[in-house]
């Protein structure tokens, strides 16, 4: 009784001298090598080498600065309230006369941090953000860390280097796919 149409019929011929020193499929599986030898290589040598991980890939966080250096975030508390991992916290703190070049609104995150160990990568918290204040930046991971006090991030690892802007093509997935700018590396496009 045939269960399936994809039964195969195995033969009982004999196998020739060539196939019982498996000469030809040994020379097959050389050819397969060499021409592999000439082509791209799709390795890299991590961590030496880092791959271009895409322009909507979720790494480690970075609390963006506005142009003149200004802190972005509000404390608005709605990217902890995103979090599916409960991987944010923050004290909120109102801005002091004078601080208007440190901060761009009126109350700000005097504490912000972002348990990496809880944190699953998923971006709520960069969609939750009214402010453009939190982004997963697309070309670099958290680092591995072997310190239990490693893993809480605060502002001086989240917040933005001025000197080292973070700057990506795309800073939303619509805009990936719009410019169809998949697997090429990332340029300064907008600032923001
Ligand atoms: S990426 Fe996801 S899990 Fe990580 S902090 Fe943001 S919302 Fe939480
Ligand atoms: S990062 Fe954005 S969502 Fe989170 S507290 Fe700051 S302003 Fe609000």
């Amino acid at each position: 009784m045939q269960l399936t149409n994809r039964s195969k019929q195995v033969s009982n011929k004999q196998m020739t001298f060539a196939e019982r020193i498996y000469l030809p499929a040994i020379a097959t599986g050389l050819g397969i090598t060499i021409k592999h030898f000439f082509q791209k290589k799709v390795t890299i040598q991590y961590p030496e080498v880092k791959k271009n991980l895409g322009p909507v890939f979720r790494g480690r966080h970075v609390l963006k600065r506005d142009d003149q250096g200004r802190e972005r975030c509000t404390a608005c508390g709605l990217c902890a309230v995103a979090c599916p991992a409960e991987a944010i916290s923050m004290v909120a703190a109102e801005r002091q006369k004078g601080e208007e070049n440190l901060y761009r609104e009126e109350k700000y995150a005097a504490v912000y941090e972002i348990n990496m160990l809880r944190c699953i990568f998923c971006g709520l918290c960069e969609e939750a953000c009214p402010k453009q204040a939190i982004y997963l930046r697309h070309d670099e991971f958290v680092p591995v860390f072997t310190e239990r006090d490693q893993v809480i991030w605060g502002k001086d690892l989240l917040a933005e280097n001025m000197n080292n802007r973070y700057l990506r093509k795309a800073w939303t997935k619509e805009e990936a796919r719009e410019q169809d700018i998949k697997g090429i590396d990332a340029k300064p496009r907008t600032q923001l």
